[in-house]
């Protein structure tokens, strides 16, 4: 297993949006990024959830997060272009920007996907990450160095029956993430795709609600590549997808 042992404060005075921060892997990348000094945007769904990650990193010392409940769903470009102006004014760059949140829908023949079910998989989990990804890049490119990473999935590589709208969005993902990658090349912005791999979550227990969750590895356990690829001056990766559990 890979271990990165960055320098303890090499995010200080970074700024780093993280989306989905109220749960699972995305909850741990961002308490990750603020225990290493970075101030973290916090974006989801729950409320609720995000107030306790923002409690947690006061808790652990962290520098004062920003929290922007937002839902993907329904989010419009005019939020993401709300959202960017609010980040230049209180910050004036964003460091990194890692698109973490999506939606799993039931698992289920390719013929029964419901239109609902497939135009929200592609809202919340492609066009939210374009507009969003749009909205950001100005503030990404005036910061001297930033990361920009996507979340991909082993069946948005390979895909398998069954796995339908959230499969092929993560394709879409891994297209979105190579066609960026390629027009930035050389621009100080980091472009990658992350794989967590099987990992102890709430979207890993609906896809596989049999299994036994006590085997597979927890998001704290492969946080060393997503500060890897958070490292925008020492990563040297880009265009890549890092494959957390390989
Ligand atoms: P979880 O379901 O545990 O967490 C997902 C997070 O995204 C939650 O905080 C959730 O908010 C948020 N979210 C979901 N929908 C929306 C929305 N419409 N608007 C805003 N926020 C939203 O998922 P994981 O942590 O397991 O997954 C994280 C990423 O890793 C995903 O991209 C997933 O596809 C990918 N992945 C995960 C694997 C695994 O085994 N866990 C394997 C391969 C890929 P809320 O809690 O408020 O609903």
């Amino acid at each position: 297993m890979f271990t990165y042992n960055p320098k303890p404060q090499f995010l200080k005075n970074k700024i780093i949006l993280v989306t989905g921060a109220g749960d699972g892997i995305g909850k741990a990348a961002a308490l990750s990024y603020a225990r290493f000094g970075a101030t973290v945007i916090l974006l989801g769904k729950t409320v609720k959830k995000l107030e306790a990650v923002y409690d947690q990193i006061i808790a652990n010392g962290g520098a004062d997060p920003a929290i922007v409940p937002l839902d993907l769903a329904g989010a419009t470009p005019n939020h993401y272009a709300g959202l960017a102006g609010s980040i230049e004014q209180q910050f004036g760059k964003l460091d990194g920007l890692l698109h973490n949140a999506s939606k799993l829908t039931d698992l289920g023949p390719f013929l029964l996907i419901s239109q609902e079910d497939w135009q929200s998989v592609m809202q919340v989990n492609v066009t939210s990450q374009f507009n969003l990804t749009q909205a950001l890049l100005p503030l990404l490119k005036k910061a001297k160095s930033s990361s920009l990473i996507f979340t991909t999935s082993s069946v948005g590589l390979k895909a398998r029956a069954y796995w339908g709208a959230y499969a092929i969005s993560k394709f879409a993902i891994q297209g979105m993430m190579e066609v960026l990658a390629d027009e930035f090349e050389n621009s100080g912005i980091k472009i990658n795709c992350i794989n967590p791999g099987a990992t102890r979550t709430n979207m890993r227990a609906k896809a596989y609600p049999a299994e036994d969750n006590t085997l597979l590895l927890t998001p704290d356990d492969i946080m060393s590549y997503y500060l890897y690829l958070m490292d925008a001056e020492n990563c040297t990766e880009h265009g890549i997808t890092l494959h957390a559990q390989a």
